[in-house]
This record gives C-alpha cells, sequence and structure tokens, in this order.
C-alpha cells in the first residue's frame, strides 16, 4: 500500500527533489565543462598544422611562380600537414565514439586469440623491418570475451604502433597473453625509450605527448592511448604500464574472460 507516501509530508518530498535535480545540475555542468575542455584542446591541436599550412601558401604566392623548388617542397609539405589533420580528426572521432560504446549488443562476442594472432601477422607484414612476436602458451584455446574484435584489434594495433614508433635499437615487440582467475591479460612489450615515472600517469591524458616536436615528427598526436583507454574501459577492461627509462616499456590490458556457456548464449542471440 502507500502507506509511506501519505506519511511523507511535503518539506520531505521537496528536498528530496531538490537534492536529486541538484545532483542532474552537477553532472550536466561537468558533461558541459569536459565538452568546453576538449573543444579548447582541438582547436589548440589544430592550430598548428593550419598555421604550417598558411605559411607554406604565403611562401607560395609570394615566390612559388619563379621559384621551382619553393614550390614543390611548399606543396609537398602542405599536403603532408593536410595528411596530418586528416588523421587528427580521424583519432578525434575514434575517440567520440569510443566513450558512447553501448556493450549489451549481443554479437560482442571475441576470440582473444584469433585476434591476436591476426593482429600479430598483419603488424609483422607491415613492419618487416621488426620482430613480433606471439607468445600465446598461457592462453587457453579460444578464449572470449564481450568486446566487438575491431574495437580489440584497435586497441592492440595503437599498442603495437607505439612500440614500434618508440623503439630505440631493438627493433622486437613481444606480445603476449595468459588467463588467471577469468582475467585474460595480454601483453605488448618494447624495448625501446621507456617512459618515467612522472609520464607514465599522463600518457593516458588526450594529447599529451611526452616530448611534443619529437613525436609530431613521428605523426602522433597523443591520443592513442587515450582511444585505448576509453575503450578498454568500455568492456570492463583495465590498461596498464611498466617501463623502465633508457630499456623498454609493457604494456597491459585485461578483461574479465566470458564462461564458455555465456559466450554460446551470446553467439546463438547473434545468429538469430
Ligand atoms: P601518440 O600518437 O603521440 O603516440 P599516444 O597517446 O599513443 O600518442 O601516446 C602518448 C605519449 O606516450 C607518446 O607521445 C609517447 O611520448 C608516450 N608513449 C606511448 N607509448 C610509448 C612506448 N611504447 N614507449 C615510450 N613512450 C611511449
Amino acid at each position: 500500500s502507500n502507506v509511506r507516501i501519505e506519511n511523507l509530508n511535503r518539506d520531505d518530498e521537496l528536498q528530496e527533489l531538490s537534492t536529486s535535480l541538484n545532483l542532474m545540475l552537477d553532472r550536466m555542468q561537468r558533461y558541459i565543462d569536459q565538452q568546453k575542455e576538449f573543444v579548447s584542446d582541438v582547436s589548440h591541436e589544430l592550430r598548428t598544422p593550419v598555421a604550417v599550412i598558411e605559411g607554406h601558401l604565403g611562401m607560395l604566392k609570394r615566390w612559388g611562380k619563379d621559384d621551382p623548388e619553393i614550390l614543390d617542397e611548399s606543396i609537398d609539405a602542405s599536403l603532408q600537414e593536410a595528411d596530418r589533420m586528416k588523421h587528427l580528426i580521424q583519432e578525434m572521432l575514434d575517440l567520440t565514439r569510443a566513450e558512447q560504446i553501448d556493450v549489451q549488443y549481443p554479437n560482442a562476442v571475441t576470440n582473444v586469440n584469433e585476434v591476436l594472432r591476426r593482429v600479430a601477422g598483419d603488424m609483422a607484414m607491415v613492419h618487416n623491418d621488426f620482430n613480433i612476436q606471439l607468445d600465446m602458451d598461457d592462453l587457453p584455446a579460444d578464449t572470449k570475451i564481450q568486446m566487438y574484435s575491431s574495437h580489440l584489434e584497435q586497441v592492440l594495433i595503437i599498442l603495437i604502433d607505439n612500440g614500434i614508433k618508440y623503439s630505440t635499437d631493438l627493433k622486437q615487440i613481444n606480445i603476449s597473453a595468459g588467463v588467471s582467475e577469468q582475467i585474460v591479460s595480454i601483453m605488448v612489450q618494447d624495448f625501446g625509450e621507456g617512459i618515467s615515472e612522472e609520464d607514465k600517469t599522463k600518457i593516458f591524458n588526450r594529447f599529451y605527448r611526452v616530448d611534443k616536436a619529437r613525436t609530431r615528427e613521428k605523426g602522433g598526436n597523443g591520443l592513442g592511448l587515450s582511444i585505448a583507454q576509453k575503450l578498454v574501459s568500455s568492456y570492463h577492461g583495465e590498461i596498464s604500464v611498466d617501463s623502465v627509462q633508457g630499456q623498454g616499456s609493457q604494456f597491459k590490458i585485461s578483461f574479465p574472460v566470458l564462461s564458455k556457456a555465456k559466450a554460446e548464449e551470446l553467439e546463438k542471440l547473434d545468429n538469430e
């Protein structure tokens, strides 16, 4: 019956209403602040490539007609910069999409073994100057997680790409995976420059780069790891890094493993 509602006096009700309204307003304000910050970050990041293109167009206008060398150089540099902007815009879209994942879809079942084999193979082919090792000794056959394969692939590619980008003499990447207590962990290890203690906490922030100028040369926007982190946490996973400066880094991602029964149930739903 509705005794409790009748007993609640008007003041209590109003109090409760205003508390929940205030909570909602706080949440909205936080959301608006985050959006503002994002727009401000993005504008800042786009300013550099636009300024570079502008500079080259100015050169072209002044000297391009008479100096074929400047003509070539400025056109090449502008094309390169436009390409970088395109890349940046794609990464920003990826980041926004990663924030909006709905893991309720039944067809989000990924066979970790298959994805690892595929990604490691593809990366080895693209980067044939690198030795890319895959060790699945501790990974039971057909380990499955609730995630879209394309998202696991995306995270792995970001981590392997970084390992390659920040490698030094030893051009080797070790990928390994294992399951313990129903958690699957995947490790991506490189033997490159490593990351300082201070930077370890910052590298997952969007647009953060340890060395802005040098990373820019390598085509980095500082978005890869924030995309990876968003993707991983959307699927109730975790991402962490272990690193010794000058010796290399190891990134680890982990996810809850689907029981056989649950995986079959989801796969059946997907086929309906
Ligand atoms: P970027 O596209 O610039 O590589 P990320 O978000 O992927 O952006 O990485 C942020 C920064 O973290 C990089 O600029 C780099 O300084 C550092 N970093 C990421 N991965 C590694 C790694 N494997 N070894 C050393 N530094 C790394």
